[in-house]
């Protein structure tokens, strides 16, 4: 691997945004166990994992990176992936420089996440716990997420995350008045579409009580536009495909730009200075949520 910038690199300006958190979202397998219909991952690329071999180069990787990183583990679903809880996780624990985090449906039985809350103790950043109607109840994703969240270490958060799935909004009025009620929170999105996001037409309203009318990005998914704001993006946070490759953020990937090298073959190049936003919508709010963005965020969840 060629050497990477600083995690902390000296900033062009100084704003109130500056308290970043250097975060790498690693899409650790394409696989999941869920199909759900609103899935932004068309299911042809629902699929493959990484090699043992490629695994242990992925964690030599995160090991030879500067400084300390937030590692947010997504998919597909990293729990179908067996190696997530055989090797990953203990190999990611290891580096005890790094927090990591997790974005999962809360599907896998309740002794390996269980098992998963005991092993990350004390380095454990984030759970990202996405309730899908489709495949479970909220009756059964509550207690899941109750007996997760009661082993977890108590700095770590557990947020249950829900997109607001047009023709659905009574199930999802009544998952969040289940989840809220146990004392959890709940982070509604809306529905993202190839072209931008979901017009609700007749359920805007509704949809906007569940969302509120200007959230920020710690209370909803909005997608918003930060177009021409500062991000630092592909500086301290970078997107990381099964494969390896680094990507500055999801919407560059989409439009085939900010490729910063593989993973795998050691050819990582982080940029040295934040660049303004080019596109029309920002459809993650982990960049605004770990201070990428200038004048937004802050937030510590999700
Ligand atoms: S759980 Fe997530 S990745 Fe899997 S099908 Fe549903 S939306 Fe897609
Ligand atoms: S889409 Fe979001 S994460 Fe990507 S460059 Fe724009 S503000 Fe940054």
């Amino acid at each position: 691997m060629r050497a990477l910038p600083s995690a902390r690199p000296a900033s062009p300006r100084r704003t109130r945004t500056q308290r970043r958190r250097p975060t790498i979202e690693w899409q650790v397998c394409g696989v999941c166990n869920y199909d759900c219909s609103y899935c932004i991952q068309s299911k042809k690329y629902r699929v493959g994992h990484p090699t043992p071999a490629e695994v242990e180069r992925f964690l030599a990787f995160f090991r030879a990176l500067p400084g300390a990183w937030e590692i947010k583990t997504t998919g597909g679903e990293p729990f179908a992936f067996r190696d997530f809880t055989r090797r990953i996780v203990p190999g990611l624990i290891e580096d005890t420089r790094h927090t990591l985090s997790t974005l999962t449906n809360l599907s896998a039985p309740l002794p390996i996440l269980l098992d998963f809350a005991e092993q990350t103790r004390g380095r454990l950043g984030i759970v990202s716990a996405s309730l899908h109607l489709e495949f479970t109840t909220p009756e059964e994703f509550v207690s899941k997420a109750l007996a997760l969240r009661e082993a977890m270490d108590e700095r770590a958060s557990l947020v249950v995350n829900e997109v607001v799935v047009p023709g659905r909004l009574d199930e999802v009025e009544r998952a969040r008045r289940l989840v809220e009620e146990a004392g959890l929170r709940w982070f509604p999105q809306i529905l993202k579409t190839k072209q931008g996001t979901h017009d609700y037409g007749a359920e805007a309203e509704r949809v906007e009580v569940l969302t509120g009318s200007d959230p920020d990005p710690r209370r909803a998914n909005l997608a918003p536009s930060y177009q021409g704001q500062l991000c630092w993006t592909g500086v301290e946070y970078f997107v990381l495909t099964q494969q390896g490759e680094a990507w500055s953020c999801r919407t560059a990937k989409r439009h085939g730009q900010g490729y910063l090298g593989n993973a795998l073959s050691g050819t990582v190049e982080l940029r040295a200075a934040p660049l303004p936003c080019p596109y029309e919508i920002c459809p993650c709010t982990t960049p605004a949520n770990r201070g990428m963005i200038e004048g937004v965020g802050l937030g510590e969840e999700r």
